[in-house]
């Protein structure tokens, strides 16, 4: 990967903590600059160049002014997180594992379907949410992202496919469906999200972005504080005995809360929440959770995904045969909801949440493989 013009710094000099230009939201860079007695103007300016004209060295932002750059020079950084691992699946997947600048890393996945390039991205090094079915679950909380590490991934994709695919890819939708649970994370996430949307940047429709969550209760409570993209909960179970062995958080936050909080998230009409349902071989897919999931959605706002479970060496649940799929589903629609059956994408490159950094040791990626 190339140097990141003239501010690329040193770790030693990245422990000084200047915060990044990837984590101010337009708005309040252009605050930021009229408190430090700059045009406001300059926030439009620069996020033209970060994110339409993919220009990354200050030097050649010609119509901003040396005083802003030199001031930007001196109390800020503008580098990215690096690509330090790329995997291709045979169905187009690309895997993506990037790295920090603390050396951690998370993993990212660009999925192609239909006309659509979607990346999904990370909002946590690691996960304290710990679900029963997720490699991520068991390596435990390392770290939050900050914003501009999580617009960090989106930038550095885009970078990479530009120098390695063609400068015409480009990423179309985003859900945060990586490792971490992102509302747990609210603050970082709430700004990426504000820098996914801006018009005079990367200009994403709020349709084109996806805020996954587990069911934290407190957060989901807060979602009136945040911008109006889609909802999906990652459900997984409609009975609190099955949900608490999949997901502890349903110990704190049982199936009553949760939709209680979920009543209160501000849905604009003709709005859906996405209920994530990981299919489960002769665990969740009984005509019991279908019956469950009947009583328990709201059949106008509801949209049902089912994941048939993405085995992977040593785990304990295995996938439902094609057959039962379409069973649970044919149900479910009888029953008047929405539901879709989401390709499993990637098998031959480990792309369900968290499994590459698991197998990150085993195959020293972060050494040998760099790219
Ligand atoms: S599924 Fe998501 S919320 Fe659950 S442990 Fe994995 S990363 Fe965390």
């Amino acid at each position: 990967m190339k140097k990141q013009g003239f501010w690329a710094l040193s770790l030693v000099e990245m422990k000084n903590k200047l915060p990044s230009l990837f984590s101010f939201p337009m708005d309040e860079l252009g605050e930021y600059f009229v408190e430090k007695g700059f045009p406001k103007f300059a926030a439009k300016q620069i996020f033209n160049w970060l994110y339409q004209n993919w220009e990354h060295d200050p030097e050649n932002w010609s119509n901003v002014s040396k005083k802003v750059k030199e001031h930007l020079k001196e109390n800020m950084t503008i580098d990215l997180p690096k690509v330090v691992w790329h995997g291709l699946s045979k169905d187009g997947t690309r895997k993506f594992l990037i790295g920090m600048h603390d050396g951690r890393t998370v993993e990212t996945v660009a999925i192609a379907a239909r006309d659509r390039l979607t990346l999904c991205i990370s909002s946590q090094v690691g996960c304290a949410i710990g679900c029963t079915f997720c490699h991520t679950g068991t390596m435990g909380l390392t770290r939050h992202l900050d914003a501009s590490e999580i617009v960090g991934q989106f930038v550095a994709v885009t970078k990479w496919l530009h120098e390695n695919v063609s400068l015409d890819t480009r990423l179309s939708n985003i859900v945060y469906m990586g490792q971490g649970e992102p509302l747990h994370n609210f603050e970082n996430v709430k700004k990426a999200t504000q820098i996914f949307l801006e018009q005079n940047g990367l200009g994403l429709g709020q349709r084109k972005v996806t805020l996954s969550t587990s069911g934290l209760v407190p957060q989901i409570e807060k979602l009136w504080d945040f911008p109006p993209v889609n909802i999906a909960i990652s459900l997984h179970a409609a009975h609190n005995d099955i949900r608490t062995e999949l997901m502890p958080i349903n110990k704190a936050y049982d199936l009553d809360r949760l939709f209680a909080a979920i009543r209160s998230i501000p849905l604009k009409a003709h709005r859906h929440i996405t209920y994530e349902y990981i299919l489960i071989d002769n665990y969740n897919d009984r005509q019991e959770d279908i019956d469950g999931l009947i009583s328990l959605l709201n059949k106008k706002e509801s949209k049902v995904n089912i994941i048939p479970f993405n085995e992977y060496p040593g785990s304990d649940f295995k996938r439902p045969s094609d057959k039962k799929i379409k069973w649970f589903q044919d149900a479910l629609m009888k029953a008047g909801l929405i539901c879709t059956i989401r390709a499993t994408k990637g098998d031959d490159i480990l792309a369900a949440c968290g499994q590459l950094k698991s197998m990150e040791d085993k195959l020293n990626l972060w050494h040998g493989e760099e790219v």
